[in-house]
């Protein structure tokens, strides 16, 4: 026999016992979108390279060195999208839908980072994102952290943190930024080579670093904070106003200053200490300056990403409640015409009772071993269809889990039955 092919390294299967969880996230994501009005957006996985050069930054861990790049067979330079806001800025500019107008748009779906996979941490993972275009304000980004708010209370989730911070405006961020280089240039010695790479193009970066031997150094450092503009003082004071009477705790980080470099005033973390090291399930803050940096005309935005994976490792660290969603009932048929009229018998179910489960026994097998399969599939009851039901329009109905004795029921009333036990599960 050849060796079985595997999936890619740090890139994994969702089994099916997986996926209800998943189905749980997805469902309450998208009912919350609807409720504070977002519309869902789905762009292609794959993009030009140079919107993510251009978005991300050259100077960044992920264009640096951890895209999913490759030329493609009429020599144009593809990636695999590495996160989600440059797509739907690319997608906004090309159909005319961010000027002189309000969007709110999310998205959910795979992102690509070669990066080396841990837990929480992998090549293929997931992301929720949000955009919002074309609001300046802060209470935008206040109702961005409270939608966050709310997925976390909606899914069982506690004990995760806001970190938060201001990046300024862009003067105020350059008139930092030299601050901070002359600060850097006098510890230079101390600095590994990653930061004294982007000591030179990209010096807040350093202060990102995860390098717990420049933890001193980038603690002492001069704080942004102290260098912010009048409008970003305001700004963020608005912010926090609106937070503090809604009752959201946060700690203010002046560290904070997120991997990308498209992030100006507001930017936010939602951080869990149950995680180990990969303990940022959120990421999100204000990015004006990106849509005209794509090509398009000034547009306000803000938004934020959450890793699927991480959110779901941490629900079920916290054991947050799920409902597990067996068939309620199980069909048996035995004989040839017994299964004809069954699956159809199977299809007026399904017709008359939205919201049962139903699963139907195809393969055949004994009867014995169309039991077990009932048992193993955790329905509540068999319906079973045999030569004798059949000849007498009836149809056995059997509890599997301790609920008293079977019943035999005519066929036509079996909605009307199956109702009542369903409600009284
Ligand atoms: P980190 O500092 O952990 O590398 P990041 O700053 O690169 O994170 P963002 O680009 O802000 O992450 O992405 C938003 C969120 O997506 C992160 O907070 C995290 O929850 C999730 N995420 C990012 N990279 C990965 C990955 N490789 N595997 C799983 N989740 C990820
Ligand atoms: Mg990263």
């Amino acid at each position: 026999m050849s060796k079985s092919i595997q999936s890619i390294r740090g890139m994994h299967d969702v089994l099916p016992e997986e996926s209800p969880r998943w189905q749980q996230f997805e469902s309450v994501v998208a009912d919350i979108m609807r409720r504070y009005g977002y519309s869902e957006i789905r762009t292609p996985i794959v993009e030009s390279t140079d919107l993510f050069c251009r978005s991300i930054g050259e100077v960044t861990d992920i264009v640096e060195k951890e895209m999913y790049t490759f030329e493609d067979r009429n020599g144009d330079m593809l990636t695999l999208r590495p996160e989600g806001t440059a797509s739907c800025v690319r997608a906004g500019i090309q159909h005319g839908i961010l000027h002189n107008q309000i969007q709110r748009l999310w998205y959910l779906g795979p992102m690509f980072r070669h990066e080396r996979p841990q837990k929480g941490r992998y090549r293929q993972f997931h992301q929720f994102g949000v955009e919002a275009f074309g609001i300046a304000d802060a209470d935008l980004d206040a109702e961005l952290i409270l939608m966050c708010a709310r997925l976390w209370r909606e899914l069982g989730l506690k004990d995760i943190e806001l970190q938060l911070n201001t990046l300024g405006s862009n003067a105020a961020r350059q008139q930092y930024r030299q601050v901070l280089v002359d600060y850097l240039t006098a510890h230079q010695d101390a600095l590994d080579e990653d930061s004294q790479r982007r000591l030179q193009s990209n010096p807040l970066r350093v202060l990102d670093s995860k390098n717990p031997e420049l933890a001193e150094i980038i603690a002492n450092a001069p704080s942004l904070l102290d260098h912010l503009d009048e409008e970003s003082q305001q700004h963020f004071a608005q912010l926090r106003a609106i937070l503090d009477a809604a009752g959201i705790a946060y700690t203010v980080n002046p560290r904070l200053v997120r991997g990308l470099d498209y992030y100006c005033k507001t930017v936010f973390e939602w951080v869990t200490t149950s995680l180990g090291a990969q303990g940022t399930v959120c990421a999100g803050g204000r990015y004006d300056g990106l849509v005209k940096q794509l090509g398009g005309r000034d547009t306000p935005a803000a938004g934020f990403a959450m890793g699927i994976e991480r959110l779901l490792a941490l629900m079920e660290e916290q054991q947050c409640e799920f409902a597990l969603q067996p068939p309620h009932a199980y069909l048996i048929m035995q004989g040839e015409a017994a299964i004809q009229a069954g699956l159809l018998l199977a299809e007026q179910l399904r017709d008359a009772l939205p919201a049962l489960r139903l699963t139907s026994n195809c393969g055949g097998g004994s009867f014995k071993s169309q039991m077990k399969k009932a048992d193993k599939s955790g329905a509540q009851f068999a319906l079973i269809l045999g030569e004798s039901e059949l000849a007498a329009g009836n149809i056995a109905v059997k509890p599997l889990r301790e609920q008293g004795e079977q019943q035999s029921i005519e066929q036509a009333a079996l909605a009307q039955h199956l109702t009542t036990l369903i409600n009284g599960l």
